[in-house]
């Protein structure tokens, strides 16, 4: 059986906020909210939603787990009916989990296009071991493309990066399909495959163009809802930037190291990887271990852990040794 999970309502456009409590009444929420953002969400929309709806507000100062546990007492003490995220991918991450363990809806509101997660059943927990853990998918999603537009280039290039990475998390899926006979699903991985493309076709002017990006992204997000798990938009490049989060001091942002990966990934899949890495340049996301600010030897190492960070198939197969990890960076330029 399949179990598909899919937003109810998406707003997208200039000024989408102001239509917040249209949203929360077609959607049927009423009563007790939470509004969950952080210090500099708060003040860019996370004030304003919570003025609209006269929610209870949280702001996140600590550790994601610490947090987490916070906001569920807080939903049960406070007898919260619905919750609204407003941030980035870490809040995001944190509205969903403590939503999900609560039991209660969420609305999603992203402040940047940084990556899919402001919109898929997946959330991405941060901690010694980073783990991804299905939950549920927004109720209603609120993309308002002026407030995006302002996030700083750098969050917004990641996005683009974390759209294309979508091209070798496909590959791998269809891979796993022939090789050990996987599921999967064409539907799925076909609106995976556009949303990267789309992305790179316009890699030119999608700066400027942000709802094209926003679009991308929640199109991956519904892929993953469609597909039941986040296989059409997460293969062996985003076991590398997992891997690379639990080993360098200093990770860079989670779309800027899955779009490396995709890189050396879709080299290794034999595919137009210079291509890939073109479109990247042309949105200024970074395309070596220099851009990420990341040591070489932490890019051997997480290549050659990557397939040891979950039971995925990929074109990592058993893993890569350290001289096959060093060959594949060099030949992609990853390493100078
Ligand atoms: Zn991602």
């Amino acid at each position: 059986m399949k179990d598909i999970e899919l937003p109810r309502k998406v707003l997208v456009g200039d000024g989408a906020l102001e239509k917040v409590c249209e949203l929360v009444s077609e959607l049927n929420l009423y009563g007790n909210s939470l509004v969950i953002a952080d210090k500099n969400t708060a003040q860019i929309a996370g004030k304003r939603v919570g003025e609209e709806l006269g929610s209870v507000s949280h702001v996140i100062e600590g550790l994601m787990d610490e947090e987490i546990q916070k906001i569920i007492d807080l939903i049960k003490k406070e007898e919260i009916n619905y919750v609204a995220g407003v941030g980035g991918g870490t809040v995001i991450d944190i509205t969903k989990v403590s939503a999900f363990h609560s039991g209660k809806p969420f609305i999603s509101i992203p402040t940047a296009a940084s990556h899919d997660g402001i919109t898929s059943p997946q959330a991405s927990l941060k901690g010694k071991q980073p783990v991804s853990m299905k939950v549920h998918s927004a109720l209603g999603i609120i993309a308002d493309t002026e407030i995006m537009r302002k996030a700083p280039p750098r969050l917004t290039a990641s996005g683009c990066a974390d759209a294309i990475s979508n091209y070798s998390a496909v590959l791998d899926w269809k891979l796993a399909h022939e090789e050990k006979d996987e599921y999967y699903g064409d539907y799925a991985a076909t609106l995976s495959m556009m949303s990267a493309q789309i992305v790179m076709y316009n890699a030119e002017n999608i700066m400027d163009e942000v709802n094209i990006l926003v679009e991308a992204l929640i199109s991956s997000g519904v892929a993953m809802g469609i597909a039941g798990s986040s296989r059409p938009c997460s293969g062996s490049e985003h076991q590398f930037s997992h891997a690379l989060d639990m080993i360098c001091p200093k990770p860079a942002l989670h779309g800027e190291q899955c779009g490396v990966g995709a890189i050396m990934m879709t080299y290794l899949h034999g595919k137009d990887w210079e291509k890939l890495r073109d479109s990247l340049k042309k949105v200024k996301a970074p395309t070596n271990s220099q851009g990420l600010n990341i040591g070489e030897e932490h890019i051997i190492e997480a290549l050659t852990m990557a397939h040891k960070i979950r039971d995925r198939y990929t074109i990592l197969r058993g893993g890569l040794s350290e001289k096959e990890a060093i060959e594949v960076a060099q030949a992609t330029e990853v390493l100078g």
